[in-house]
């Protein structure tokens, strides 16, 4: 089994109450791509420029992923610029400078046709679309969008929305989707625009799935369910959590033989896992040096504080 991601590849500037740290390696594709090589084998399609150097990519490949689809082009990468001084919750974007990712066109290599799970991570969402497109065999497919596309590209989102299994969104994002200020009838909402399935991640308060009626054939197997976060008391750097929680989430389901309700819920356990860890250190540094010892550990501790 192996999951394909597409989505951004970037140097980060990093300014949170721990510190500062300059152009480290990040990226929403980075970040999902890292988190899900813990359980299947990853593929990604990105791009890149010069200043993306073999020891960048090595930090992909080490971890077994696939980089094939990482398009290397003249000029400088992607560069997200945040602030978390602010509030540690949620970040004050201080630049974005789009570099190559402007003229972004995904090509997927023929060796990734064969790809059973798609996970389109945080991008415009006519790219989006030209990617599912371009993959009709994939068996489930996963999505996560952000503030800017749904308030100036609604249109072109919309049409993403209908071809998800699963949508991986926050709980800011699925208010503002739906219009819905309570969490129940947000969820509805955004089940109401037509993806099967949606998990609302509610940083340190967890994450919630909702399923709507018909989602994956018989979809009243499927019940709400919500899973906790691991309580964490030295939050470093927030960045990435949502897209190691997907990861996470995406790729223990892509390494399990069906999608039970029991793997979708053991899923949002790992992907909580995958999340709480990634904020201990700046970037992707904390998932650099994770164990699969260390996350089983981190899913059992959930286990244990939310069970009777
Ligand atoms: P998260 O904290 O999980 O929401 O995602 C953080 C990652 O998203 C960072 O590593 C950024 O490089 C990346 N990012 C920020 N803005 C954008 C954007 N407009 N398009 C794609 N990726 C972005």
């Amino acid at each position: 089994m192996s999951v394909l991601v597409v989505g951004s590849v970037a140097f980060d500037t990093l300014e949170t109450p721990s510190g500062r740290r300059e152009r480290v390696l990040g990226g929403a594709a980075t970040h999902f791509a890292l988190a899900a090589s813990f359980f299947t084998k990853v593929r990604v399609v990105g791009v890149v420029g010069e200043d993306f150097l073999p020891e960048h990519e090595a930090v992909l490949t080490s971890r077994g992923i696939d980089t094939a689809g990482l398009e290397h082009v003249p000029g400088k990468s992607f560069h997200w610029s945040g602030s978390y001084m602010r509030d540690l919750s949620s970040a004050d974007t201080l630049a974005t400078d789009l570099n190559v990712f402007a003229d972004f066109a995904p090509k997927i290599p023929t060796s990734y046709l064969d790809t059973e799970y798609l996970f389109l991570a945080n991008i415009d969402p006519v790219l989006q679309e030209r990617v599912r497109s371009q993959m009709p065999g994939v068996k489930l497919v996963a999505g996560d969008t952000m503030n800017y596309w749904i308030s100036a590209h609604r249109q072109n989102l919309l049409k993403v929305l209908r071809e998800l299994d699963v949508l991986v969104i926050n709980d800011h994002e699925a208010r503002m989707l739906s219009g819905e200020t309570n969490n129940v009838r947000a969820a509805r909402g955004v089940l109401g625009l037509g993806p099967k399935s949606l998990v609302v991640k509610y940083a340190e308060h967890g994450s919630a799935a909702f399923f709507s009626p018909s989602s994956f054939g018989n979809g009243k197997q499927h019940k709400l369910f919500r899973a906790p976060a691991t309580p964490t008391e030295d939050v470093v750097d927030p960045t990435g959590a949502g897209d190691s929680f997907a990861g996470g989430f995406f790729g223990y389901i892509a390494s399990q033989k069906q999608l039970t309700p029991d793997v979708f819920r053991k899923a949002m356990f790992y992907g909580c896992a995958l999340g709480s860890l990634s904020v201990e250190d700046f970037g992707a540094e904390r998932l650099q040096r994770t164990t699969r010892e260390e996350i089983d550990r981190r899913f059992d501790e959930l286990r244990e504080i939310s069970h009777l």
